[in-house]
């Protein structure tokens, strides 16, 4: 499968900018790699995987075998649609599963290659099935509330894994959720700042702020916040916004005009909660069609502002300063989400101590979306249940069965 994903590389790549928008150098260089990559890995994961087995001292040996479920249900959404779909079907599949998987309806275009290739790759008719329908009422519901369906691992909003998790309880499904993100971005005062703002202009803007591991909450040691603004906001202007298939493109279209209107009405709200936009806020001159929007750098809101709690997924951060550790940690605890969170300094004591204070499933020090793939990937609080990665990935899409066996 990896290997043959790699080989339609183009193809896919250009279907996935086509159905996105986003930059085709970010299709070609992150999104279909990285989906190739699942399957290379869990292939050489379950070629090397043991067991469990106790001897135990009355004459008897306890072993755990893993089965399949049967048939495993993936529901995925439009921002990162092959890379998502594949970080879930490929242990799926390695663990013996049969699968029913939905893409969004937004963007169809490669699912539906990938069954082409998995026939190519000579999996049996009727193992993966691509399902195409709208989520509520339709054929995610469906998946959701099949009574033949053994668990469903989905990606997507909160709100949606509430709707998910109801329709499922019918059978009490296994459920895998990976779920929204309001993540903290902390910058301390001995950090070095030009590495912080490149990495910064990545996590803030990539893939037009549409990823859910985005840092959008960007927190400022006083010392250098200035100084921080200052260089940011004169990068963040520097970005080029329009046509995905020209390869000089850093932020591409948003998914669709009603996801534009809604990341500008974040931005109008923040501007009635008394923020003040520094950069960016409206459509590009340049583009007038398609739906573009500025890289967008807002400061002067505070906690209580929508726009510092709610996810907005879109090129869209704020930028608040602090004076303490305890005031930050405080701070970027302070919210329902939990997914991810980087934190910039070159005091190790420190980064040993905030890094296991921040509640995220994932936390970055110095870094950000950087991962080996041994490790566990999901989000802590109303981010998600359960993780992904490496042998976690493996035991959500098996069932683990001991037996014990007396001499
Ligand atoms: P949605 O939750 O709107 O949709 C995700 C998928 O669920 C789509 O296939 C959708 O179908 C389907 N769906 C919608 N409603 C239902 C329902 N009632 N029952 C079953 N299926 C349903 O998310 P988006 O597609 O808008 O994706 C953006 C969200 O995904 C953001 O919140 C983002 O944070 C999160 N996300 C989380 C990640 C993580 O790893 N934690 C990674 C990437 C994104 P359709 O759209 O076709 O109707």
């Amino acid at each position: 499968m990896g290997e043959l994903i790699l080989q339609h590389k183009e193809e896919l790549a250009m279907a996935e900018t086509l159905d996105t928008g986003k930059p085709l150098w970010l299709s070609t260089n992150v999104d279909i790699p990285r989906a190739a990559g699942s399957y290379q890995f869990f292939a050489n994961l379950i070629s090397t995987m043991g067991t469990e087995a106790y001897p135990m001292e009355v004459g008897a040996l306890n072993y755990v075998v893993r089965r399949p479920i049967g048939v495993v249900g993936l529901i995925n959404p439009w921002n990162l649609p092959l890379l998502l779909l594949s970080a879930k079907l490929a242990p799926c599949l390695a663990m013996g599963n049969a699968v029913v998987l939905k893409p969004a309806e937004w963007t169809p275009l490669t699912a539906t290659l990938l069954a082409g290739i998995l026939q190519e790759a000579g999996i049996p008719d009727g193992v993966v099935n691509v399902v195409h329908g709208f989520g509520p009422g339709s054929a995610g519901e469906a998946i959701a509330r099949h009574p033949g369906i053994g668990a469903v691992a989905f990606t997507g909003e909160t709100t949606t894994g509430k709707h998910i998790m109801q329709a499922a309880a019918g059978n009490l499904k296994k459920l895998s959720f990976e779920l929204g993100g309001k993540n903290p971005n902390i910058i301390f005062a001995d950090s070095n700042l030009e590495e912080v703002v490149d990495t910064t202009i990545r996590s803030s803007f990539i893939n037009q702020g549409e990823v859910c591991l985005c840092g959008s909450r960007v927190y400022v040691e006083k010392p250098v916040y200035e100084q921080f603004l200052e260089k940011f906001t004169a990068k963040t202007r520097e970005q080029r916004v329009g046509d995905p298939l020209e390869p000089k493109t850093q932020i591409g279209a948003l998914i669709s005009r009603q996801h534009l209107e809604r990341v500008e009405g974040y931005v109008q709200l923040a501007r009635r909660e008394g923020g003040a936009i520094l950069t960016g806020g409206g459509r590009p001159s340049s583009a007038t069609r398609g739906f573009f929007l500025e890289p967008t750098v807002i400061t002067g809101v505070n906690r209580e502002c929508r726009i510092v709690r709610e996810e907005v997924f879109g090129p869209v951060v704020t930028v608040e300063s602090f004076a303490s550790e305890e005031e930050v940690i405080e701070r970027a605890n302070d919210t329902h989400y939990g997914l991810s969170a980087s934190l910039w300094t070159n005091d190790a004591r420190r980064a040993f101590r905030v890094a296991e204070q921040i509640e995220a499933g994932l936390t970055w020090v110095n870094t950000w979306f950087l991962r080996d793939p041994r490790t566990p990937y999901g989000g802590m609080k109303e981010s998600g249940i359960g993780r992904q990665g490496g042998l976690f990935g493996i035991d959500f899409y098996s069932e683990q069965s001991t037996i014990c066996l007396k001499f």
